[in-house]
């Protein structure tokens, strides 16, 4: 019998912003390395550029119409609100010009957005291509959102503040709390619950790809499977199976030199992500701490991410000096390449979920300081279901902090999560090779790119 041949085109759009474009590219160079060829349309806010890693790659750019302003003012939240209100007709052009370019030999198999850039499905409905959706979140913070979108808001708004509830577990995703909740430092919380409700109840895809395994959240990936009845495909961690760097801020490898002159185990990496911002007082209470603890640590401070300051101009002289013996301070580190790097033994994160697959990728137990959204959720899963890691809540106070690091890197316990989380590692590099969960669900959604095509 004659083999059905595969479309050979994946169109992705993924949302412009670093935790998010890093698994979109990474998910390409999966679907290229298994003989697609990758077309990203993206919007002309912080664009991939294409480089030697992506030189297979077709970018695409759509027009959005959001002024400077809108920038420099919307949080995130508003941000993705108005992408979809606006972003949908260029879409569908860019879409179009595709089609009416393709060739027998190249046509589109199917369209894999990131579930924010839901203004995409409209025009793929309409072209008659198949439409999946590609979550770059944990599967428990996505079984979050389709619960959020659908409670009562009225009483969800009062219940969210209620002190006495925060550390009760919401009914129905134990072990989540009230204050574990993906719930947004970006905007007002009416406006997250609109964003869920528009991201989950408008979603007409005909699967759902997720950068998670099941070896790390089985019950929530079977809770996914059987409430969104489409195909659910867990395919991650995408960093250990198609590595591609996409970093949108230039990365500061000097200190790769730094760290190769420490002892092995012995550095705290700090790194607070891409959006997550920090009080100046909170900077100077850690630099204390990490001084005090006589611990080593390379820490990420980004522009920008210390309200009204473009840099570290506005800390204390007190703070270099504090940092200047034991730390080294980067705007922005190659950050895999770091946590494979020996000489790091922790990692104070905020727990954004492709740097909690890429810690856990490598072994390293963790310091959880949630900033906001899914990361609280993440925390909560790294603390209390895989243990390879606890959560440092509550004013930051010097004291505090110089325990917590202790806690990771002298007592038993750090000892205890380090073991832990390098079995989690052989568990997550498992999944990836061939025969592996993850390995195997890939295959299946290529299957099933055949069979919707044939
Ligand atoms: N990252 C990096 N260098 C840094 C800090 C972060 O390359 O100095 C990368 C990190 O490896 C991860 C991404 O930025 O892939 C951050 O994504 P995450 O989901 O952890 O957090 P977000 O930025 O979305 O809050």
């Amino acid at each position: 019998m004659e083999e059905t041949r595969v479309k050979r085109r994946i169109v992705l759009v993924p949302v412009p912003a670093q935790g998010h474009v890093t698994p979109m590219m990474q998910l390409g160079k999966a679907l290229q390395s298994i003989g697609f060829s990758i077309t990203v349309v993206q919007t002309q806010y912080n664009r991939v550029t294409s480089s030697k890693d992506f030189s297979d790659f077709r970018f695409l750019t759509i027009p959005g119409s959001l002024t400077d302003s809108d920038l420099k003012n919307l949080g995130a939240l508003q941000f993705l609100l108005k992408l979809n209100q606006t972003c949908g007709e260029s879409f569908k052009h860019c879409l179009g010009q595709l089609l009416k370019e393709q060739d027998n030999n190249d046509d589109i198999a199917c369209v894999i957005y990131d579930e924010y850039m839901y203004f995409s499905q409209a025009a793929t409905k309409e072209f008659q291509l198949s439409s999946i959706v590609f979550s770059t979140t944990s599967a428990t913070a996505f079984v979050c959102r389709s619960v959020l979108a659908k409670v009562n808001a009225e009483v969800f708004l009062i219940d969210i503040k209620d002190p006495e509830l925060q550390d009760k577990v919401f009914p129905g995703l134990h072990p989540l709390r009230y204050k574990d909740l993906p719930t947004s430092a970006f905007g007002p919380l009416e406006s997250l619950l609109k964003l869920y409700s528009e991201v989950v109840n408008t979603r007409t895809a005909s699967a759902v790809i997720v950068n998670s395994v099941s070896c790390l959240e089985s019950s929530s990936l079977t809770w996914l499977q059987r409430e969104l009845q489409v195909p659910v495909y867990p395919i991650g961690p995408l960093h250990i199976a198609a590595s591609a760097p996409s970093s949108l801020l230039e990365e500061d490898r000097s200190c790769i030199e730094w760290l190769n002159k420490l002892k092995p185990s012995s550095v705290v990496y700090i790194s607070l992500g891409s959006l997550a911002l920090m009080e100046t007082k909170d900077m100077l209470e850690m630099a204390w701490g990490l001084s005090n603890s006589n611990q080593p640590f390379l820490w990420v401070i980004r522009p920008g991410s210390i309200p009204a300051s473009e840099w570290t101009e506005s800390l204390p002289e007190e703070f270099t000096k504090l940092v200047s013996e034991k730390g080294y301070i980067v705007k922005w580190a190659p950050q895999m390449e770091v946590l494979k790097h020996p000489a790091v033994g922790g990692f104070w994160s905020h727990c954004g979920w492709n740097s909690t697959l890429e810690s856990i990728g490598e072994g390293i137990p963790m310091i959880c300081r949630p900033f906001t959204g899914d990361q609280k959720v993440n925390a909560r899963y790294l603390e209390s279901v895989w243990r390879i890691g606890f959560q440092l809540e509550g004013e930051l106070e010097k004291g505090t902090v110089e325990r917590a690091v202790k806690r990771l890197f002298v007592d038993e316990e750090g000892a205890e999560m380090r073991k832990r989380a390098i079995g989690l590692k052989e568990k997550l590099e498992a999944s990836v090779r061939s025969g592996g969960s993850s390995f195997r669900s890939l295959d299946d959604f290529v299957n099933s790119l055949k069979m919707k095509n044939s």
